[in-house]
């Protein structure tokens, strides 16, 4: 797979959302390329042909318009990320998120984390100077030959379980956002005991899983059913 990085001058970075008050993202595509992301309706925004996946745009500047913007705007929970992974691998080089978090954290910004990738980890010690600061995994199955249909460029449901364990045991509020669910989801709830401090377990990205269903034949597993079973196992915990 080729991946077309470029490096741009973003407008703005701090921006507002539907489901948090604020929302920054410091790139443009991820390169998890999950199967069923929504956040691809981006490509039409920015005029990108390649599959999603294939092309990251990388906001240099967020860190230099995040310091000014914070000025202005007022104080709220901001998400980070709405549309991209904010640990995708090109973190380990940029430090984007690395340095937007060090500026929520010095002024005293709420900030929930949704990720991915154990990544995360190495912002610790930022994440626990921060003032309500939270972080959340996207877990989706507990069996990786799923995930690697579903998500084939995200890490293993493993390397993410034992991040979230690591994050809970150093005192950061946890959560486990399960969406879309997929087959074998009901395991997670074992996977993630005494980890969290919380759960999300939504419908949200279920059309977008439709055809990766349909290509592997799991048609049958795609039920109401198994979302149920999931959300009971969580609330007998
Ligand atoms: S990690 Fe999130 S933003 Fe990235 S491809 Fe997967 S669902 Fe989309």
């Amino acid at each position: 797979m080729t991946l077309i990085v470029q490096e741009i001058l973003a407008k703005t970075i701090l921006s507002k959302s539907k489901i948090y008050p604020w929302v920054i993202n410091p790139y443009t595509g991820c390169q998890h390329g999950c199967s069923y992301c929504y956040a691809r309706f981006m490509k039409r925004v920015t005029g990108h042909r390649e599959p999603w996946g294939e092309f990251v745009d990388v906001k240099i500047n967020a860190a230099d318009l995040l310091r000014e913007e914070i000025k202005k705007k007022k104080r709220g929970k901001v998400w980070v990320s709405g549309v991209c992974d904010p640990y995708q691998p090109l973190e380990a080089k940029y430090k984007l998120t690395r340095q937007c978090l060090e500026i929520l954290a010095r002024n005293t910004w709420p900030v929930i984390i949704q990720t991915r990738s154990p990544l995360v980890l190495r912002d610790i010690d930022i994440i626990r100077g921060g003032r309500d600061f939270e972080v959340g995994f996207s877990v989706t199955t507990a069996d990786d030959s799923i995930r690697k249909l579903f998500e084939p460029g995200a890490p293993p449901i493993e390397e993410r379980i034992n991040a979230l364990d690591e994050l809970h045991k150093a005192g950061i509020r946890t959560y486990a956002m399960i969406a879309p669910v997929l087959p074998g989801a009901e395991g997670l709830a074992e996977l993630l005991k005494g980890k969290i401090d919380y759960v999300l377990v939504d419908r949200m990205n279920y059309h977008y899983a439709d055809w990766v269903y349909r290509k592997y034949g799991l048609e049958d597993q795609h039920t109401d059913d198994l979302f149920e079973r999931v959300k009971q196992k969580f609330a007998s915990l």
